[in-house]
């Protein structure tokens, strides 16, 4: 049954409201996490609790429990100067930035003008409802290292 120190194999498909398909894996090539790790966004990691191999479900999860809401203030326009001279800016490419605090946060290039450049700090997923078509394929016991590193070793996913 899947609670804490459980690592899971899932199949599943993400899609958004719009019926877009934005991110699957299948029995196959499943996707292997630590639950209670926080590997998984909150909404989708307390619908699985409880469940166990051969469980399906459909879980509908809001922002607040996904991948926030979009926050305006992370939408920035600032100079091109601020880059690098050799970077190579295009729509699309993704930098991280430390806030002061010591915080990562990625952030996407938006739109490129003359000499400024449009970025946004918000998660891709921000302000989304995700709906998640979850298979539960396997649940096992974490190893020590596995509960140590704080995420789920094996499948072909996981680097060091
Ligand atoms: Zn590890």
């Amino acid at each position: 049954m899947i609670q804490n120190g459980k690592v899971v194999d899932l199949a599943y498909s993400l899609t958004n409201t719009a019926g877009e398909v934005l991110d699957r894996a299948d029995a196959r090539d499943p996707f292997t996490y630590l639950h209670g790790s926080g590997q998984i966004v909150p909404g989708l990691e307390s619908a699985l609790e409880g469940l166990k191999a051969g469980d399906k479900k459909k879980v509908s999860v809001e922002p607040a429990e996904g991948y926030g809401e979009m926050n305006p203030e992370l939408k920035l326009t600032v100079s091109r100067s601020q880059f690098p001279k050799e970077a190579n800016l295009e729509v699309g490419m993704q930098f991280e930035t430390q806030t002061p605090d010591g915080h990562g946060v990625v952030f996407t290039v938006e739109a490129l003008e003359a000499d400024k450049v449009k970025i946004d700090g918000n998660h891709p997923l921000a302000g989304q409802v995700l709906h998640f078509d979850v298979e539960v394929l396997k649940v096992r016991e974490a190893t020590e290292e596995e509960l140590d590193h704080g995420h789920a070793h094996g499948g072909d996913g996981h680097h060091h």
